[in-house]
């Protein structure tokens, strides 16, 4: 897939207030500080995207970008923000998952995942969440370069035998570099092979 064109369009607070759209959404989430801006930049080829959805006001929002006039880039808030109170992240939570199980034209959620950690619960509980809505993920293992492939291949295995614990089937993996670019084709052509299904 080439990358023609990625423009900002909405910024939504609630499922209800997301855009009426028939173009298949692909949605980017993950615990803050994963990786995901440098992950949507890389991906859309451009260098300062997700700087909008970071700007004040908007982290906490859902962010919409049209892409190709063909898909939507969805920057979802990243969940897991050791800064919000307990009201905050419960209305947040509410947030994400209403849009997760509601939309309907949602075709992919990538699941950021910091490749430099072993499994972490809540990582862990957020896909299981996931699972138990059937909706459908896969997993991106961000900042490769930061340790060697063996390591790498550990944290991924481990992290796919607490899912295989929880009895959810493995989901596909992908890892990525946004500092090397590594892992770009890789992303795209999984969600070309979606659209092509649809
Ligand atoms: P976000 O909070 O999930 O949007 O994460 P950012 O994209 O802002 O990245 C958080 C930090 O990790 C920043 O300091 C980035 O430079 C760094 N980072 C992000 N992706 C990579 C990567 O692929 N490799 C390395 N080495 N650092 C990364």
């Amino acid at each position: 897939m080439h990358i023609r064109s990625a423009t900002f369009q909405i910024s939504a607070p609630s499922l209800e207030t997301c855009p009426v759209s028939d173009l298949p959404e692909f949605a980017f989430i993950g615990r803050s500080n994963v990786g995901k801006s440098s992950l949507l930049n890389m991906i859309s080829g451009k260098r300062d995207l997700a700087v909008v959805s970071a700007t004040p006001g908007r982290t906490k929002l859902i962010n919409f970008f049209l892409i190709n006039n063909q898909w939507t880039l969805v920057d979802l808030p990243g969940y897991g923000h050791a800064q919000a109170d307990k009201q905050e992240r419960e209305r947040f939570q509410q947030m994400i998952a209403t849009y997760l199980s509601g939309r309907e034209n949602l075709a992919l959620v990538f699941v950021l995942i910091d490749g430099r950690h072993s499994p972490q619960q809540i990582d862990v509980d957020f896909v299981q969440w996931l699972s138990t809505y059937e909706v459908p993920y896969v997993l991106v293992f961000t900042k490769a370069d930061k340790l060697k492939s063996g390591p790498l291949k550990q944290n991924i295995a481990q992290f796919q035998e607490r899912l295989a614990g929880l009895c959810i089937a493995a989901p596909e993996v992908f890892t990525t570099s946004s500092k090397e670019r590594n892992g770009r084709q890789e992303l795209l052509s999984a969600i070309q092979s979606v659209l092509d299904r649809l």
